[in-house]
């Protein structure tokens, strides 16, 4: 396939599920516009991914008008040294490695006659605008959280408002164009310490030289958060362009997953379930919940007599998890009301018509992704911005129903609560507000990426400014 010609973007992600995702959906998007995109990360998502997805190549790809490439880099981590599935460690080695291959990668396909005209990352790699600045390139960041904890993570890293801490939890934190934030409303990484505590960290180290990036293109839509974006665009070079999964996409054999684990089929499962019956349960690609948790929620489901679907995923080879167990005799009591995978076309079952509601982790892939499909929501965060997107999923979107409070971290939901919270976002008022307010957000997000809308115009800006440079 040619690629001579073709203004080259060359993007590169963070080895996470939730990076890639929003990344690879920008990447399809960039070449659909007639760009030529090379999607770089560490081999180890590489490898992950094509076993997952046998289409990924490294060979050159038409995607619409352009196209995409793989590009995938030896990492040089062995994950069963010592220490091998510290994350921590592997975001610094990752630094110090990138900063060196980087440069060789760009210059490898300068001297090919397709040259770099842009660099793009995704948040826990931002030494990818020092290696742009370094080559006189200019970059962009993909923002994957929401505006809101965009401003949250500024302000705090500016020490421009006082925050909480773990011992001054009283403090409210009030920002400007969004409502009060307590406590259990603040990315969690920014006062409360927990094994995850040091992405606190490497999310601030995103703003240090975020005056590098030339744009920052925000997975959100302007009508979605229209006063915080227009107060941080007085502020930062912000592009909206969300929500990228909605553009339409090209027909398959050209149209590329970035799925880290193979996908089961369960569409064939909700097409025998009736209307609106079913909840869909799913806590993204790193929350894992304690066996107590998962075992208050097995029986909340039972006792609620919903069909539900429920991903639960392995642990991955970096978590030092033990793997979650069902209570004995669960299936055989649940029967064909209910089906457990470990990993499913979430975007397939989001728009099915057999699914009613979404208890979520609340991660901001996900939020955007039922947000756009006119999906409620059970809001059950965990930590960092997911407590953030349930506040505004909660109070600000109207679309879903908070099953817990406080730290969920170190709570456990019991099953009465779970009962009651699955009953009233699947009958009665409440779900039928939820709903109506889920399907004015699916109008709005179509709105938005369709041809005149704001995140497409904000896209085509950006296209014309990379063919301009
Ligand atoms: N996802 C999926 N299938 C599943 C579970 C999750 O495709 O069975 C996708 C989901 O659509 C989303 C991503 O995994 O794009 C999870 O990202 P999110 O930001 O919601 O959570 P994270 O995994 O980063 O905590």
């Amino acid at each position: 396939m040619g690629t001579k010609g073709l203004v080259h973007v060359f993007l590169v992600s963070f080895p996470g599920q939730g990076h890639v995702n929003p990344l690879l959906r920008l990447a399809k998007r960039l070449a659909s516009k007639g760009l030529l995109v090379t999607f770089s990360a560490p081999e180890i998502c590489g490898v992950e991914m094509k076993k997952a997805n046998p289409k990924i190549s490294n060979e050159p790809t038409p995607y619409g008008n352009g196209v995409i490439r793989f590009d995938f880099f030896e990492d040089e981590w062995d994950p069963s040294k010592p220490n091998g599935n510290d994350l921590e460690m592997y975001i610094q080695h990752l630094e110090i490695l990138g900063k060196k291959i980087l440069p060789i990668m760009i210059k490898k396909y300068a001297e090919q006659g397709s040259p770099v005209s842009c660099l793009i990352n995704n948040p826990f790699v931002p030494w990818v605008c020092d290696v742009a600045e370094s080559l006189g390139i200019p970059s962009a960041m993909l923002w994957i959280q929401s505006a809101a904890s965009f401003s949250a993570y500024y302000h705090y890293s500016h020490n421009l408002v006082p925050f909480p801490s773990e011992t001054q939890p009283q403090i409210d934190v009030q920002l400007p164009c969004m409502p009060l934030l307590k406590y259990d409303e603040i990315p969690s990484f920014l006062h409360h310490s927990s094994s995850y505590t040091f992405l606190k960290t490497v999310i601030l180290g995103q703003f240090k030289n975020i005056s590098k990036l030339t744009f920052i293109l925000m997975e959100t839509f302007q009508e979605l958060e229209r006063d915080v974006v227009n107060h941080l665009s007085g502020i930062f070079p912000i592009k909206t362009v969300g929500p990228l999964f909605k553009y339409p996409k090209e027909v398959a054999p050209n149209d590329v997953q970035g799925d880290f684990m193979k996908v089961e089929n369960c569409i064939d499962w909700l097409d025998t379930k009736s209307t609106s019956s079913v909840v869909y349960i799913s806590f993204g690609s790193v929350v894992m919940l304690k066996n107590e948790q998962v075992e208050e929620i097995a029986y909340g489901l039972l006792n609620s007599l919903v069909n539900f679907l429920w991903v639960i995923r392995p642990p991955t080879k970096v978590q030092n998890f033990d793997p979650i167990l069902l209570p004995n005799g669960f299936l055989e009591k649940v029967g064909d009301k209910g089906k457990i995978v470990q990993w499913c076309p979430q975007e397939q079952v989001l728009s099915h018509p057999s699914v009613a509601c979404f208890m979520t982790h609340c991660g901001w892939n996900s939020t955007m992704e039922a947000l756009s499909s006119g999906m409620p929501i059970l809001a059950f965060p965990q930590w960092g911005d997911q407590v953030t997107d349930a506040k505004y999923l909660v109070d600000v979107f109207k679309t879903g129903l908070r099953l817990c409070r406080g730290v969920a971290e170190n709570r456990i939901i019991p099953r009465g609560e779970v009962e009651k919270c699955v009953r009233e976002a699947m009958n009665g008022p409440k779900a039928s507000e939820l709903k109506e307010n889920a399907l004015k957000w699916k109008k709005k997000a179509e709105e938005a990426v369709a041809e005149g809308g704001s995140s497409e115009r904000n896209l085509q800006a950006f296209v014309d400014y990379v063919r301009s440079e």
